[in-house]
């Protein structure tokens, strides 16, 4: 008797989230709520974008987050650097930014130039203004489930799943990179929402194999198209981060074209997890500047 046919990978319908979409409704909650603040005869609040270089994908970026400010009734300062500019010279600003009462939120791009240390930074950022959550004290409150201010990325991440239902009660999270920006603070976020969560990363030993075992499947590394067809369980639900230019192209760290027909659910390279990070960034700069009016 001939055996009946495995289920065909290509029952499975998938959808593409529509993070533009999602980051443009949240927006305009937000800029309703910024509103109300202004209304009630607050000021309105303030992100302030530091840039060390001439980086253009950097410079591309910060536009976005001054225009995305814009649109929400927020208030931007940029502080442009030179790229010779020394790590003394920058946490000097920093410190000049922590005193300043008309900030609420600092974000340092980056990546930072050579000889100035991320770390540094992150420990120079006042914990109330860190409006990447990247401060060593913020990051210690996420480990213990009390974090107030959580990286954006993450953050997005998280806000799509919700967006979409996606069970993570008892589900299997595989999250592969362990950046203190993206890979940890999902795997921390998953956790506490009871998830059952694996990270890996570059030492990771049959890496195909423990992604196939994710129902969600978190690709936060940098390197175009590692995740292959045949890494995602059929159903699997995929946010992929990982944006690569290659050719002039925005490349995923998932082959995207491949997992359709075979995830639940994925996010584009473009229109995906971007801008729900700068959508985060505005709701993180809201919560430090009532969490600072309230204080
Ligand atoms: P990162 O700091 O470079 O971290 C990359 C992680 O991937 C590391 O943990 C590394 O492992 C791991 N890795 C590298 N090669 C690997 C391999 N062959 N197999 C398994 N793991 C591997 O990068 P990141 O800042 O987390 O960013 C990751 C990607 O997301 C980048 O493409 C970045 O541009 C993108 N990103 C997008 C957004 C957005 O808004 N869309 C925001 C942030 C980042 P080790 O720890 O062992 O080195």
């Amino acid at each position: 008797m001939s055996k009946p046919p495995a289920a065909s990978v290509a029952e499975v319908k998938t959808v593409v989230v529509d993070g533009l979409g999602l980051a443009k409704t949240i927006r305009a909650e937000l800029a309703t709520q910024v509103q109300d603040e202004i209304e009630a005869g607050g000021r309105a609040p303030c992100l302030a974008v530091v840039l060390v270089g001439d980086d253009p994908a950097s410079l591309s970026y910060i536009k976005g987050k001054r225009r995305a400010c814009e649109r929400v009734h927020m208030t931007s300062v940029e502080h442009r650097l030179p790229e010779s500019t020394s790590q003394r010279e920058l946490l000097s600003l920093i410190d000049s930014l922590n005193r300043d009462d008309a900030v609420d939120g600092i974000l340092v791009q980056l990546p930072l130039p050579k000889g100035i240390s991320p770390e540094a930074v992150a420990e120079a950022t006042d914990p109330a203004k860190d409006a990447d959550g990247i401060h060593p004290l913020n990051a210690g409150k996420l480990v213990a489930g009390t974090a107030d201010l959580v990286p954006c990325t993450p953050l997005g991440i998280m806000a799509v799943l919700d967006h979409h239902e996606v069970p993570l009660e008892g589900a299997h999270a595989v999250v592969i990179g362990r950046s203190d920006i993206v890979g940890k603070p999902v795997a921390f976020l998953l956790q506490q929402r009871n998830a059952t969560v694996t990270m890996c990363h570059s030492r990771t030993r049959n890496l195909a194999d423990v992604c196939r075992k994710a129902d969600v499947l978190v690709a936060a590394v940098g390197r175009p198209r590692i995740v292959k067809a045949d890494w995602i369980r059929p159903g699997a639900v995929v946010m992929d981060v990982g944006v690569t230019e290659v050719d002039g192209a925005l490349v995923g760290d998932v082959d995207f074209d491949a997992a359709q027909g075979i995830a639940s659910l994925i996010t584009p390279s473009r229109r995906g997890i971007g801008p729900m990070t700068i959508t985060m960034l505005l709701r993180n700069t809201l919560y430090a500047y009532r969490a600072r009016r309230n204080s």
